[in-house]
């Protein structure tokens, strides 16, 4: 029995998404149409399609993990909320990347001040659900225009008052005179079934699978860091560590004052940290890349 997951076949997940999966140690072949891969490492196959259909083919149980970001899969379980389904999409890790948020912009000549403003409007989106949820949980009647793309476009063509659309710079906004007053939505990749129990073999695959993910996760940041210290400021060294859990300490050959000091740290470790450590009476630091982890 083979795990199923979607992931975006172009885009801005697509190589991400691969490369995640790609870390995870699965490999694949391609079929010819290029929309299904057979995993060669793992029983794993992949199918590559919209971003937009992963959230429906989770709920059709033609694959049972997809990944796709918050913004596409929120749309559609609100959409399956108004249509009276029930809901079935559980968010199993957030994957730290394709950030981006949902915001809503006007005009640039608008003297907008408050989301009141937005009472008796038209909202030009491609996310209608999210769009009049936020509005309504605010107490605020707006009107949505759904269009499937170019919604920036929509003011300056009367059809439209503001806009809710995703945004990550800000250029497009600013190349069509709006401007970004409210915030819906903070979005990122995620990793997505749907509440539907798994075959067994299928659970023990994926419960692997999310293992080394995390894995992978943990290690963007993780370093692995080598120095010497002097036995008694060992406390102190260990509190300036980034992320660290109890290090492995090691003696020195000849010296009763100074000892090695091996740590995993978890968070970024900056030069502020080598710094500090070496005020701290730290010498011959080494830090070095981790290239697997499994906790
Ligand atoms: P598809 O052909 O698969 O439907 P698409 O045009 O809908 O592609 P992309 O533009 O590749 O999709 O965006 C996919 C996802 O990337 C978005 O749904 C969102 O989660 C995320 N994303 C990150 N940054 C941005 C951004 N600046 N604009 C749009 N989406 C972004
Ligand atoms: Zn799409």
């Amino acid at each position: 029995m083979r795990l199923t997951i979607a992931i975006q076949k172009s885009g801005r997940l697509a190589q991400k998404s691969l490369a995640l999966l790609d870390q995870c140690g699965l490999q694949f072949t391609q079929s010819k149409d290029k929309l299904f891969w057979f995993g060669k490492t793992l029983p794993v196959n992949l199918l590559l399609v919209r971003d937009d259909d992963i959230p429906q083919l989770l709920l059709d149980g033609v694959c049972d993990l997809g990944i796709v970001g918050q913004n596409v899969a929120t749309e559609v379980l609100l959409r399956q909320c108004s249509d009276g389904r029930e809901v079935e999409l559980n968010a199993l890790r957030a994957l730290d990347f394709g950030h981006c948020r949902l915001s809503a912009a006007v005009p640039e000549t608008e003297q907008y001040q408050r989301l009141e403003d937005f009472q008796g409007k038209r909202i030009a989106t491609s996310y209608p659900h999210l769009t009049e949820d936020f509005f309504r949980r605010q107490d605020i009647d707006v009107q949505t225009v759904r269009l499937s793309g170019s919604v920036e476009i929509a003011p300056s063509l009367g059809i439209a008052d503001a806009i809710v659309d995703l945004v990550s710079t800000g250029t497009t906004l600013r190349a069509n005179h709006l401007k970004e007053v409210a915030q819906l939505l903070e979005s990122q990749a995620m990793l997505y079934q749907t509440n539907k129990p798994l075959a067994v073999n299928k659970q023990i695959l994926l419960d692997r699978l999310l293992l080394r993910i995390d894995g992978v996760l943990q290690v963007r940041e993780s370093k692995y860091v080598m120095l010497h210290a002097p036995r008694e400021a060992l406390a102190q060294i260990a509190h300036l560590l980034p992320g660290a859990e109890s290090p492995t300490v090691l003696p020195l050959e000849g010296r009763e004052d100074r000892v090695a000091v091996h740590a995993v740290c978890t968070e970024s470790v900056f030069w502020e940290h080598l710094e500090a450590l070496k005020a701290a009476g730290a010498s011959a630091v080494l830090v070095l890349p981790v290239e697997k982890m499994l906790a």
